[in-house]
């Protein structure tokens, strides 16, 4: 077999393409493969399809292909236009890559399996190309599969916001909870993101009526944007956010006395934490500070409490969180209390959470990703990247490869 045959094969090219030279540049490490088509071929039109448009005349292009072994493989072809009587002159389209890529769907495919694992930097580093070409690879699949992403089986959804930047720079994520992915990414955290779903949502396929389940946090923006765009979304807050909010109100009673209690100061882990988690030495240091019938103890009761809500079933959690309520109003510890009315307004879809079991711990383990997917790369330039990043990475919007 012929080297040339060689990499017909390997390259995949049929009638009318064929590999008609090579040319192997051991100084530069670089391998020269000739791509050309048969003498008197005809090609399909690239406006119309129409078949067996006679050539208008060539022009030379070169791609990069994947290495072969440790070597850079160019592909060089003299690509055809095509005289069609309808559509006139357009360049045909090549089998190996799309027009404007100066690289092959090969190579695109790879670098995209790259995308997903690192940092863009890293991936260019490690391709030696420049990092801008890669992006403009990564941007061009993310979006074009967005776009053509098919909602119109969402019926449940979870949705939370996550730090774009330093400061207050945020971008909401909604997750379809049925494929556990990431199907929108919105400027913002307010209610206008939800607004913006809902219309993405619908463009894509999908029905404002159709969602049945909403899951959020307990802030005002995401139930407000719930309540207006999906009249049938059930609302459901989950024990990430309800723990999260109790755990902040442990912290406030907590500074508030350690400022008359220097015994507390710089223990702050230890009140935040699972009792089943402390060392040793800090069950001991607890059990210690339990004995002073301290304020934050008692806060620290009052949560680790909250939390058995989460283990019952959903009979014994209405009673169970009706007697929490009561009991935390007569204690004496104002953000507790405080954390008492928010969870007897918000009942209703804490408790749902409990029937249905829908939580936003999807949502969790997709914030972590993105926020060490952000910290790899050391931030991104534009919130436009960080988006394409996010689909990419947690909406696997590229499961199915681009070849
Ligand atoms: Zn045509």
């Amino acid at each position: 077999m012929r080297d040339t045959d060689l990499f017909q094969l390997a390259l995949g090219l049929s009638s009318p393409w064929s590999v008609t030279r090579s040319a192997f540049a051991v100084e530069e490490s670089r391998l020269d493969l000739y791509v050309d088509f048969a003498q008197g071929s005809r090609f399909a039109c690239a406006e119309c399809g129409r078949e067996g448009c006679a050539v208008h005349d060539t022009r030379d292009e070169t791609w990069r292909h994947l290495d072969f072994f440790q070597h850079r493989t160019l592909l060089h072809a003299r690509v055809p236009r095509a005289i069609c009587p309808e559509c006139g002159v357009h360049k045909v389209a090549t089998p190996w890559a799309r027009a404007g890529s100066g690289f092959t769907l090969l190579f695109e495919a790879f670098m995209l399996t790259l995308a997903k694992a690192m940092p863009i930097a890293n991936a260019a580093r490690l391709l030696g190309e420049h990092d801008t070409r890669l992006w403009r690879i990564v941007e061009h699949y993310v979006w074009r599969a967005v776009e053509r992403l098919d909602l119109s089986d969402v019926r449940r959804i979870a949705a939370d916001e996550t730090s774009a930047r330093r400061g207050h720079d945020y971008i909401s994520l909604f997750v379809d909870m049925a494929r556990r992915k990431v199907v929108y990414v919105a400027d913002g955290k307010d209610a206008a993101t939800v607004k913006a779903f809902a219309d993405f949502l619908e463009a894509h396929g999908g029905k404002r009526e159709a969602i049945t389940d909403a899951s959020i946090d307990m802030g005002a923006a995401f139930e407000a944007g719930i309540k207006e765009n999906f009249p049938n979304a059930e609302i459901t807050f989950d024990k990430f956010h309800v723990i999260k909010l109790a755990n902040e109100a442990v912290d406030q009673v907590r500074r508030e006395e350690a400022r008359n209690n220097f015994q507390i100061k710089g223990r702050r882990y230890i009140f935040l934490k699972n009792v089943d988690h402390l060392t040793q030495e800090e069950k001991e240091a607890l059990s210690e500070l339990e004995a002073q019938n301290l304020d934050t103890t008692q806060a620290m009761q009052i949560r680790m409490n909250l939390q058995r809500l989460f283990k019952m079933d959903s009979k014994a959690a209405r009673r169970f969180l009706d007697r929490w309520c009561v009991w935390v109003e007569v204690c004496d510890l104002g953000p507790m209390k405080k954390l008492a009315r928010t969870v007897m307004a918000k009942a209703d879809g804490i408790l749902r959470s409990i029937a249905t079991g829908l939580s936003n711990g999807v949502l969790e383990a997709i914030n972590g990703n993105v926020q060490a997917a952000k910290r790899k790369a050391k931030g991104y330039r534009t919130k436009r990247n960080l988006k394409a990043i996010v689909y990419l990475i947690a909406g696997d919007v590229l499961a199915n490869s681009p070849t």
